[in-house]
């Protein structure tokens, strides 16, 4: 589980509770946008264009939304999550009114000092889910942040060695096919993690970093070293074994199925409005929620389309034990 708060029988509980969310159809996984605000300058997201101003309209507390959905997961997102001052309270109040329920939260990390992220630690995360798409300078130049690289590849040892969780979030572009396993050993060989997804234009249409049609074999062979890495070092990469799998299906438009995203998976926004999956509109306050139909869109590969597809398999339980 990439937290060394939870022991194994805790299993049993969470599995009790994801079967009680499942047979309601409650959502498993709860992201709280805690704020659109963000300082970085990414080319394929526009949250950074959010004025300063809409601070006013930020919710200050997301615990009466958390005790209401009850979920086996809990997000704090953005924008940029550590924006909010008060974000370890946030946290606290949260953690402490929902048992067994695992908390991470989403950063691009340049904000992160070992300090706080002790504080948010201290406040009950689970884990720290860093964004990561490069190894290199590469990674600041998308970002728009100088020297982000080289601060997080240094926070990170230092997170692990005072025992916190640590993941990273990695984006497949079409520039970085060469940098996924790299990243991948980098966060075996630190007793990290590492979640992937695939680019998308959903965000504000920006197509530059689409996987192109000629690197479908290259992701054919990178999903072929992915299952490999996976095979011998279970819970390094969090993804399913189908998930990544699927992908070259879904990059070659191959995947008819519709998107079951807003089923197990909910955004709830600044202002406490639920949406479906981070890119479509906010439609309905939390408290309204009553599902989402599957929709007719393949505008993405998210986890929460991806993994709400895959099949309750072997190799999940083994991910899950590892
Ligand atoms: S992708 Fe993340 S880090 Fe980049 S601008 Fe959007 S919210 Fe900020
Ligand atoms: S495919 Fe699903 S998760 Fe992706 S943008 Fe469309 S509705 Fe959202």
């Amino acid at each position: 589980m990439l937290s060394p708060k939870y022991k194994l029988w805790h299993l049993l509980p969470f599995a009790v509770k994801y079967a009680r969310l499942r047979l309601t159809r409650r959502p498993v996984l709860v992201n709280f946008e805690v704020t659109m605000r963000c300082n970085a300058a990414c080319g394929g997201c526009d949250y950074w264009k959010t004025p300063a101003t809409e601070r006013a309209n930020e919710l200050a507390s997301f615990v009466e939304a958390a005790r209401a959905f009850d979920p086996m997961m809990i997000t704090f997102t953005g924008g940029e999550p550590t924006l909010r001052r008060d974000l370890e309270e946030l946290v606290a109040e949260v953690a402490r009114a929902v048992p067994f329920c695992y908390i991470t939260l989403l950063t691009h990390g340049g904000m992160l000092s070992i300090e706080r992220a002790q504080r948010l630690w201290d406040a009950g995360l689970d884990s720290f889910n860093i964004s990561l798409d490069f190894l290199d300078e590469r990674h600041d130049t998308q970002r728009g942040i100088p020297g982000l690289v080289a601060k997080i590849l240094a926070l990170v040892p230092e997170m692990r060695s005072r025992g916190m969780a640590v993941r990273f979030n990695t984006v497949i572009r079409d520039d970085n096919l060469d940098a996924i396993l790299p990243i991948v050993q980098h966060a075996h060989a630190r007793g990290a993690g590492v979640n992937l997804s695939v680019y998308t234009d959903m965000k504000n249409g920006s197509k530059d970093h689409l996987i192109r049609g000629e690197q479908y074999a290259r992701i054919e062979a990178l999903v072929g070293d992915l299952l490999t890495f996976k095979r011998r070092h279970r819970g390094v990469i969090t993804n399913s074994d189908w998930y990544l799998a699927q992908l070259p299906r879904y990059l070659r438009n191959e995947m008819p199925e519709p998107c079951r995203s807003g089923e197990t998976t909910i955004h709830i926004n600044p202002q406490g409005i639920v949406r479906r999956c981070p890119d479509f509109p906010a439609d309905k306050h939390w408290r309204e929620y009553n599902g989402y139909a599957p929709i007719n869109c393949n505008a993405c590969y998210y986890a929460c389309r991806g993994e709400a597809q895959a099949p309750l398999a072997l190799s999940r339980f083994q991910d899950l034990i590892a």
